[in-house]
């Protein structure tokens, strides 16, 4: 079957799968509805492990769902707030993915994002540029060498322009000999959600 050109959230899925093997760690910055989460557990194998952040119990709900439905092992984390044990299954936390840094056992190789509202909840809680910067800094810092950072940014709900002002304002700025960068846009549709993807270089 081809694939969809402008579908930038395979792409990011594509892109992340040429640097993730069995047993390694990734990370969904944002669970929603669970897609991205299981796209790496299937990434990651049954020795990996996945660690995905939602602010929103019924989005980690759903997230639970979808994983458990295809046999993986969840743990669910509701008031935890401290360093996670690097064990295959997918951790599900919930907690604001700016707090990255504080669940991490090891260097994850592939992080993903997609930025916005939970598409089955309340569209007015939303990714905010502050606290995507934070996590967005962090992934970079902590990310393993050649491992991959994949955003899809999205431009259509209120405050969006201002996220994805600050998200293309932190992928410029990366430093070109730590990392490569790459933007996958729909040219003739402006308002087409948009791929960001940073590669961190193995100095
Ligand atoms: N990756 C998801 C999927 O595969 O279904 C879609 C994610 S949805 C577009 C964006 C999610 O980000 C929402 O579920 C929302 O609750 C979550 N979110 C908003 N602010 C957050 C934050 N600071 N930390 C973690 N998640 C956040």
């Amino acid at each position: 079957m081809s694939r969809n050109l402008t579908g930038v959230v395979d792409w990011g899925h594509e892109l992340l799968a040429e640097k993730i093997s069995n047993g390694q760690l990734a990370v969904d910055l944002t669970a929603g509805n669970g897609y991205d989460t299981l796209m790496l557990w299937r990434l990651v194998g049954a020795s990996g492990q996945v660690i995905s952040f939602d602010i929103q119990p019924e989005a980690l709900r759903s997230t639970q769902q979808r994983l458990e439905a295809q046999g993986a092992t969840v743990r669910c984390w509701c008031t935890k707030d401290s360093q996670l044990e690097h064990v295959a299954g997918v951790d599900l936390v919930n907690a604001g993915h700016q707090q990255l840094r504080n669940y991490l056992p090891t260097a994850p190789h592939a992080i993903v994002a997609n930025l916005g509202y939970f598409p089955s909840g309340d569209k007015t809680i939303t990714t905010l540029p502050e606290t995507t910067l934070q996590a967005l800094q962090q992934s970079a810092e902590l990310l393993a060498p050649c491992g991959r950072l994949a955003v899809v940014v999205y431009t259509g709900h209120p405050g969006a322009a201002d996220e994805a002002s600050a998200v293309d304002g932190f992928f410029s700025g990366l430093e070109p000999d730590a990392f490569q960068v790459l933007q996958f846009k729909v040219l003739n549709r402006p308002d087409a959600p948009y791929l960001l993807v940073a590669e961190k270089r193995n100095l």
